[in-house]
C-alpha cells in the first residue's frame, strides 16, 4: 500500500493518537518524539510546495465559513498566536461563532469568513480570548458544565487526568463565564464530563447533552451551540445526534478538518460544523498548510451527517 504525502500530514495532523479506555477516559499513545519530527519535515515540505505553487494564496482568499478549534494558548506562545491573526486578518473576515452559523444556515457566504472556539473551558482560555478582542474577533467557549468552577485540587486533577489525558489545569468560574459573555464573546456546551458519547446509554446521553444544556443556561441564559468531546464522527452515533438534536441545539461542531462554502439547501435539525483544529505551538506555515488545505479540499455537503448518523429516507 501507498501513501502520498497528503495522506502522511492528515494522519499527522492530530498531536498524539487517542484510544478510549473504559467509561469514556481517554488514554493517549506514544512515542511523541520520532513523530513530532517526521510531523515537521512532512508538514513544512507540504507547506514550501502548497505555496510555491500559489494554493496557499487561492487557499486562503476562497469564500467559506471556517471554524477554528484552539484549546488555548501558553503565556509563551502569545505572540505567536497575535503574529497568526495578523496573517489571517489580511485575507479574512473575523465573524462571531453564531453569525458563522448563520451564514452556513442562510448564505451570504460572498467572502472568506472565520470564526473561532475554544474547547474544555480551561482558565487560560481567558488570556486567548483578550487577544482576539485586540483583533476585533470573538470566540466561543465550550465548557464541561460539571467542572465550571471547581477548584479543589483533586477534583480538577482527576477530571484532567482521566477525562481529558492533561496535567491539572484550571477551569474557567461562573464569574469568569459571565465576563466573557459580557465582552461580546459566546459560550458553548461541550458536555457534562467530557465522555465519550459514542460508549453511553440513552440515560447518560441525556444527562451529558441535555443535562449540561440545562445547567449552562440556568447561570447563563440561552445556549445555542454544542462540540461533542474528541470530535471526530466515530466518536458519536446515531442515538447520539438525535439527542443532540432533542436537547434543541442550532449546531454541533465536530474536529473533522474542512469549512463550509455553500449554505446548507435544506439544512438538517442540527447544522454538522467541521472544524480546524489548530495548535499555536505549529509553526505558523503548518497553520496555515491545515487551513488552505481544508479551503481547497471541502466540498458542498460539509454541513451534512455522514449518512450512518442520520435517518435515510430507504430507512423503514
Ligand atoms: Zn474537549
Amino acid at each position: 500500500m501507498t501513501t502520498s504525502p497528503d495522506d502522511m500530514a492528515k494522519a499527522l495532523s492530530d498531536p498524539a493518537p487517542i484510544r478510549f479506555g473504559g467509561a469514556g477516559m481517554i488514554e493517549r499513545t506514544r512515542p511523541w518524539r520520532a513523530r513530532g519530527v517526521a510531523r515537521h519535515v512532512v508538514l513544512s515540505s507540504l507547506a514550501g510546495l502548497q505555496r510555491l505553487g500559489g494554493a496557499l494564496e487561492r487557499g486562503l482568499a476562497r469564500p467559506r465559513v471556517h471554524f477554528i478549534s484552539l484549546h488555548s494558548v501558553a503565556p509563551a506562545e502569545e505572540n505567536k498566536f497575535r503574529l497568526l491573526l495578523t496573517q489571517l486578518a489580511l485575507t479574512h473576515r473575523f465573524v462571531r461563532y453564531s453569525e458563522a452559523v448563520e451564514h452556513v444556515r442562510r448564505g451570504g457566504i460572498d467572502r472568506p469568513l472565520l470564526t473561532f472556539s475554544l474547547d474544555d473551558g480551561f482558565r487560560t482560555c481567558l488570556a486567548s480570548l483578550r487577544i482576539l478582542e485586540e483583533f476585533g474577533a470573538c470566540g466561543c467557549v465550550f465548557v464541561c458544565s460539571a467542572v465550571v468552577g471547581e477548584k479543589r485540587f483533586g477534583q480538577v486533577s482527576a477530571f484532567c487526568r482521566d477525562r481529558l489525558g492533561v496535567p491539572p489545569t484550571q477551569f474557567v468560574s461562573w464569574d469568569d463565564l459571565g465576563a466573557i459573555l459580557r465582552a461580546g464573546h459566546e459560550v458553548g456546551s461541550h458536555t457534562r464530563t467530557h465522555a465519550n458519547l459514542a460508549a453511553l446509554g440513552p440515560v447518560e446521553l441525556a444527562n451529558e447533552i441535555e443535562g449540561s444544556r440545562a445547567e449552562l443556561e440556568a447561570r447563563l441564559g440561552p445556549i445555542r451551540h454544542f462540540a461533542w468531546p474528541f470530535g471526530r464522527f466515530f466518536h458519536v452515533r446515531r442515538q447520539v445526534v438525535d439527542a443532540m438534536a432533542h436537547a434543541g441545539y442550532e449546531s454541533s461542531a465536530s474536529t473533522e478538518r474542512g469549512c463550509h462554502v455553500v449554505p446548507a439547501s435544506r439544512p438538517p435539525t442540527i447544522l454538522c460544523l467541521r472544524r480546524d483544529y489548530i495548535d499555536v505551538a505549529w509553526p505558523l506555515p503548518h497553520c496555515l498548510y491545515f487551513l488552505a488545505r481544508s479551503a481547497a479540499q471541502t466540498s458542498a455537503d460539509a454541513h451534512l451527517w455522514p449518512a450512518d448518523l442520520v435517518p435515510q429516507p430507504s430507512d423503514p
